[in-house]
């Protein structure tokens, strides 16, 4: 794919008065790639133009930058996916960052939005975000019942405001704002980052170390924390359904079941056996668990695509495992 800070993904060559500009912000990250993968391999329709932007196209914490990258695409349509994001070690140190970065990022995306006349924005969230004394399973009533985790309280906060924002431009302008809340994304170019990145390319990057170097291969914390995973470009084919098909302004949790929960150790030893390595799983329990589960249920999004069929967690695991050995020298890390 092209290395411009903008490209586009049409079926057809012409544009009418009805194509449908869709601006997707992030489209350099493991979302927007995912999404571009399935749109340019046969979801786009007819009707649609999309257009992928990175933070080298418009630094959208710039009120200006982002008028003018409006100016020039002038969407219909927005998925908002452009964010500071990191996994839980980044969030720890730099709470305020993932705070002020994201306010600013997404209140200039959806006020832009505003004055474009842009028809429908779908944002992402995130289920990190939901209270930290809560029950479970959590649904999408129960965003802003209580305090988040400690560890990400700036990330929490900033994408909370998101759905205030949403309700707020829904009854001053009549806006369709909505927003989607994914729980823990992971696929082909990821952040492979050790230190900054989420857990499972973290640990797909320590194994591929350990395999080509000898150096040990351990998982921070005790491995007992729970966590749903989902595959990238599963989420890709439900983003691409909320924008064509989810007309609440309320969010919605893109998830896979709470069965299909994995602990953190289950986590590893998927990797190590999508690695297919042999060595020792060690465990650093001086690093930190951060929140011990965030057990989402899926039911609402099960109700409007009852048929919906997730990756298996084993399959979607071992592509990502090949596509980062083999996309190594390149691969965000
Ligand atoms: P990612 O791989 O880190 O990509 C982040 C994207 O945001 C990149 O395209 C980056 O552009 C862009 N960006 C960052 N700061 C920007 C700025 N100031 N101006 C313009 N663009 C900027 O993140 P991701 O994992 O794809 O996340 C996408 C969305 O999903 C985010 O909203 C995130 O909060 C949400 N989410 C992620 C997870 C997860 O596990 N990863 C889970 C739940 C929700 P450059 O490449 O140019 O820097
Ligand atoms: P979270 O789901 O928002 O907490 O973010 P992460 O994707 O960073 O997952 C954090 C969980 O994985 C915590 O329980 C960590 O202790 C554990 N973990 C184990 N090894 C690693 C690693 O190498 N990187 C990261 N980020 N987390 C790890």
């Amino acid at each position: 794919m092209s290395q411009s800070s903008l490209w586009e993904v049409r079926s057809s060559p012409s544009q009418t008065d009805s194509t449908k500009i869709i601006l997707v912000t992030g489209g350099s990250g493991l979302v927007g790639k995912a999404i571009e993968h399935v749109v340019s391999t046969g979801e786009c329709r007819e009707e649609e133009k999309w257009v992928f932007v990175t933070s080298k196209e418009a630094d959208l914490s710039n009120a200006d930058a982002v008028k003018k990258l409006f100016d020039k695409v002038k969407p219909t349509h927005v998925i908002h996916l452009a964010a500071m994001v990191g996994g839980l070690f980044r969030n720890m140190k730099y709470n305020l960052d993932f705070l002020r970065k994201n306010i600013s990022i997404n209140d200039n995306v959806l006020q832009t939005s505003y004055e474009h006349g842009v028809q429908k924005v779908v944002s992402c969230l995130s289920t990190c975000i939901f209270p930290d004394k809560t029950t479970y399973p959590i649904d999408e009533t129960m965003v802003h019942n209580g305090p988040p985790h400690d560890s990400n309280f700036g990330y929490s906060h900033a994408k909370r405001l998101i759905d205030v924002q949403n309700k707020a431009y829904a009854q001053q302008h009549g806006c369709m704002y909505t927003s989607v809340i994914p729980t823990n994304v992971f696929g082909p170019h990821d952040n492979f980052n050790i230190d900054n990145g989420h857990v499972l390319p973290g640990l797909m990057h320590k194994v591929y170390l350990a395999k080509t170097q000898g150096t040990e291969f351990t998982v921070w914390g005790t491995g007992s924390p729970r966590r749903q995973f989902i595959y990238s470009r599963d989420l890709a084919r439900l983003f691409i359904w909320a924008l064509r098909e989810y007309d609440e302004i309320d969010p919605i949790i893109l998830s896979v079941g709470e069965e299909d929960e994995a602990t953190i150790k289950e986590a590893a030893e998927m990797v190590v056996e999508g690695m297919d390595y042999s060595g020792e799983i060690k465990y650093d329990t001086s690093k930190a668990d951060g929140q011990f589960k965030k057990t989402a249920s899926n039911a609402k999004l099960m109700k409007y695509l009852p048929n919906f069929q997730f990756t298996p967690f084993k399959q979607a695991v071992k592509e990502t495992c090949d596509w980062f050995t083999r996309n190594y020298d390149m691969a965000r890390k």
